[in-house]
């Protein structure tokens, strides 16, 4: 069974003209992708009847469901209704409990009612209405052939109530909706066409869409499974998935509180074990990561690079070594950034893992403008740090670097 089709139109010179920007479009839109929708289209009108009407007629033939915001105002440039007249042929009427209810919600607020206003009460005819508890400009709804249209308000609170209130429960009566599964793999360190190339070796099944997102510093992988693709297929594509793509990906699910700092806090929990951090080149970016997190027993952030070329001879700067104050903080590990600056755009990153007798080491060479190096930097560091621990965790092997220090200081 395949999604049914919609698009989103929104309309105003304002819109078109840049000054303001179209969250009404990415709200609803994510709304209906939510609800089982297939999104196939936005389209941004300016306040002219003949652009809005052909628009209107163009989405109608092509979509199961039209939702437009705005135009629905007193003001003449409010052409909504009048374009959906002109389109679809259904002369306006006047709606007389729309009528009442504009003139209930001007007595309400003790404010007499401008002529204009009775505008909003003419709705094409057979149109339903969608009354407006939240202000003025009742919204309405068509049915022309195959394709839904809701006309929603531009005023964002007035177009999610409405939509909350009205329309989600309509159209969950109306269509046959099964929303699309969707699993995102999270990944630090890695270049999305890499990822793209490992992802070859999964072999996934061809009904699965694959979309590939780089947001900050991190690159996601979204595998989108259709609504009857069974769980056990979905299991075995997302494990694939994973296998395929190693120690790159550092956690698995959707969600606003998937962090890299969520995964080294749950590893270091597992340890039962605090970290000192000494942050050089990533200027304080790593340390703003990590700071108020109950697993962070101290921190130093030393302003320059030079003389921590590798992060390793820390340990033989005397009693002011931030070695010194790791111990004193009682923390079981300490992560060290060192670096240097390799040409104008590019940092080598140095980062060191030592405590509980292990000590581990790696380098990471990073380029772009100095405040992307200094994030990316700052999530490699922390990314090295996730999978040195994960290799710690109770049941796996430490890679144990040769020259790990003695166990029980971190001081030499
Ligand atoms: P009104 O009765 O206020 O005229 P309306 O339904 O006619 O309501 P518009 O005039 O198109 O809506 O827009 C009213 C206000 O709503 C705009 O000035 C803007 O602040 C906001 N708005 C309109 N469209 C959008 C949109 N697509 N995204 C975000 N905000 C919007
Ligand atoms: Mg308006």
């Amino acid at each position: 069974m395949s999604s049914p089709i919609a698009e989103i139109l929104s309309q105003g010179d304002e819109v078109v003209g840049g000054e303001i920007v179209d969250t009404n479009a990415a709200w609803l839109a994510r709304r209906l992708t939510g609800l089982g929708f297939e999104l196939v289209r936005h389209t941004t009108v300016g306040d002219d009847l003949e652009a809005l009407t052909a628009a209107l007629g163009g989405i109608a033939k092509r979509a199961e469901l039209c939702l437009s915001s705005g135009g629905l105002g007193p003001t003449c440039d409010d052409l909504t209704a009048e374009a959906a007249s002109r389109a679809f042929d259904l002369p306006l009427a006047l709606d007389p409990v729309a009528l009442a209810g504009i003139e209930a919600h001007f007595a309400r607020l003790g404010r007499p009612m401008a002529a204009i206003n009775a505008k909003q009460a003419w709705l094409p005819r057979g149109a339903e209405r969608l009354d407006n508890l939240w202000g003025t400009a009742p919204g309405f709804a068509l049915t022309v052939g195959r394709c839904r249209l809701v006309f929603l308000p531009g005023v964002p609170g007035e177009m999610k109530a409405m939509f909350r209130h009205w329309v989600e429960p309509d159209l969950r009566r109306r269509f046959a909706l099964r929303p699309a599964r969707s699993v995102v793999l999270h990944t630090v360190g890695v270049g999305e066409a890499t990822l793209q190339e490992r992802l070859a070796g999964a072999a996934l099944p061809a009904a699965v869409r694959l979309g590939f997102r780089a947001l900050g510093t991190e690159n996601q992988v979204k595998l989108q499974f259709p609504a009857d693709f069974p769980d056990s297929e979905v299991e075995r594509a997302v494990l694939g998935a994973r296998r395929a793509l190693g120690q790159a990906v550092y956690a698995v699910g959707s969600g606003a509180d998937v962090n890299l700092e969520r995964v080294v806090g749950r590893r270091l929990a597992a340890l039962k074990a605090r970290l000192f951090i000494v942050e050089t080149v990533s200027g304080g970016a790593l340390v703003g990561r990590c700071a108020g997190r109950d697993w962070l027993a101290g921190a130093l952030v030393l302003p320059s690079p030079e003389g921590l070329p590798t992060g390793l001879e820390l340990g033989t700067h005397s009693a002011c070594s931030p070695l010194v104050a790791a111990e004193q903080s009682g923390a079981d590990y300490v992560l060290v950034q060192g670096g240097a600056a390799l040409g104008p755009n590019t940092v080598e990153g140095h980062f060191t893992l030592f405590g509980r007798g292990a000590r581990v080491h790696e380098t990471r060479v990073v380029g772009g403008e100095p405040s992307r190096r200094r994030h990316l930097i700052a999530a490699l560091t922390l990314d090295f740090l996730r999978r040195r621990l994960e290799a710690l965790v109770p049941g796996e092997r430490a890679p144990e670097d040769p020259q790990a220090s003695r166990p029980g200081g971190f001081t030499p």
